[in-house]
């Protein structure tokens, strides 16, 4: 089974006026979504959604460990709301980040960042208010309070509270970024879904300065994406692929959506025939409502493809137990595992659990491998080189 679909020679191209070229991340391809659930169940604090999206025609390809990148659009009411705050005629057509022209409104839904606010962007916004407020921190050039009033707002606060004067609405959309796309680590094995691709989204969601508020692209799917093909892109990501060596073990870390790569990894060993050992530890607040997947996993293991499976549910027990926690339990089966020759993987997040598992690595390379701590360094550094400690963290 080759572990790479190749585009064929006569894979359907776009035409633009600047020729013919292939879809990308300048020429994004219409995805349709087929498909879109809630993985927590009924009670859960997280809302965990898995999204299955096609492929077909677009002559992309992808492997697992690989990211698609995405091209959200804002909430439609939000850039109501500010059109209507405007102190100048919206019904005007502005250009686009990307070249070519559209109306002002679908400009802010498809082309502009509406919601990320910089020192940077409040200094341009500054010089078009009246507001002394908003003078004096950006004459302090204190970053740290600007980077503060930043946080949790957005344009909208601005146009509201801090009210600016802009000429037209060429001069608005000057002042604001383009809209970037959002990457989410690919959750399927395109040999075993031919033409689709599948992700595993959590949904942002928070309240800050008398707002609910969302993650643009996390909200996107989730709660407007009906009747909408986003614009997609496969990302190739080198740093993180599944070994070739099909006889060799793996080990998987990938709590909450650190488990979208490992779902695609189990799928693609099982369609390989691959002999080698699958371990994935995997974490979440509450095994009734957060068990991603459940039963796929369970079929795997039932399969013996998933030859081990740990499991850290936070908050089922007053202590809370985190994947590293499970490592550690675990310490002299993982050390063993390396020295067999196993590839060490972890995905999810880079603020805490990145760092908690690559630190409890270490202590089980001292603890289990009798090394010094300066040697537990070496031998996971080498072991990186050798791309046998492969992270995908964000
Ligand atoms: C390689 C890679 C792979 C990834 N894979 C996945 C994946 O598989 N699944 C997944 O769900 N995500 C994944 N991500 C993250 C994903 O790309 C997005 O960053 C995520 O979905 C949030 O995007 P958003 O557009 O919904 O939120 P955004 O609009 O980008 O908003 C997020 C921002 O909101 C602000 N914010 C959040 N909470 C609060 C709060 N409480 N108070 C104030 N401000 C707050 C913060 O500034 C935060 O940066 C991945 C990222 C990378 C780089």
């Amino acid at each position: 089974m080759p572990d790479r679909i190749h585009v064929p020679d006569d894979a359907p191209l776009e035409s633009t006026e600047k020729g013919v070229v292939p879809y990308g991340k300048k020429n994004p391809f219409p995805s349709p979504i087929l498909r879109g659930y809630n993985l927590n169940g009924p009670g859960s604090e997280k809302e965990t959604y898995h999204f299955e999206l096609s492929l077909e025609g677009s002559g992309l390809d992808y492997v697992v460990g690989d990211a698609l990148g995405v091209f959200p659009h804002n909430p439609e009411e939000q850039v109501d709301e500010i059109l209507d705050s405007l102190p100048f005629n919206v019904n005007v057509e502005v250009p686009l980040p990307n070249g070519g022209e559209a109306s002002l409104r679908e400009a802010l839904i498809t082309g502009y960042d509406i919601r990320s606010l910089t020192p940077k962007f409040l200094k341009s916004w500054q010089a078009r208010s009246e507001s002394s407020g908003l003078r004096s921190m950006v004459e302090s050039e204190d970053r740290k309070v600007m980077n503060d009033f930043c946080w949790g707002r957005e344009v909208i606060d601005l146009v509201t509270d801090y009210p600016a004067s802009f000429t037209d609405g060429e001069d608005f959309v000057s002042v604001l970024k383009k809209l970037q796309p959002r990457l989410y680590s690919i959750s399927s094995s395109l040999n075993a879904h031919p033409g689709e691709v599948h992700l595993t989204i959590a949904i942002v969601r928070y309240h800050s300065h008398g707002r609910q508020r969302g993650g643009v692209c996390s909200t996107f799917f989730s709660d407007r994406a009906d009747g909408i093909q986003p614009g997609v892109f496969v990302h190739h990501n080198k740093a993180f692929q599944l070994v070739e060596d099909n006889d060799a073990p793996i080990i998987m870390v990938g709590p909450g959506t650190g488990i979208a790569p490992f779902r695609a990894f189990l799928e693609e060993r099982k369609l390989r025939g691959a002999k080698g050992n699958n371990w994935l530890i995997f974490g979440n607040p509450h095994r009734k409502t957060d068990f991603l997947y459940e039963e796929q996993f369970d079929s795997l293991q039932k399969e013996g493809i998933l030859n081990r499976f740990d499991l850290a549910f936070s908050r089922d027990q007053a202590e809370k137990i985190y994947v590293q926690h499970r490592m550690e339990e675990n310490g002299q089966d993982i050390w063993s595992w390396l020295e067999d020759g196993a590839t060490f993987y972890v995905c999810g997040d880079a603020t805490h659990m990145g760092k908690d598992v690559d630190a409890a690595l270490h202590r089980i390379v001292e603890r289990h491998g009798g090394k010094s701590e300066d040697e537990a360094r070496d031998l996971v550094k080498s072991l990186k080189k050798e791309k046998r400690y492969q992270r995908d963290v964000y």
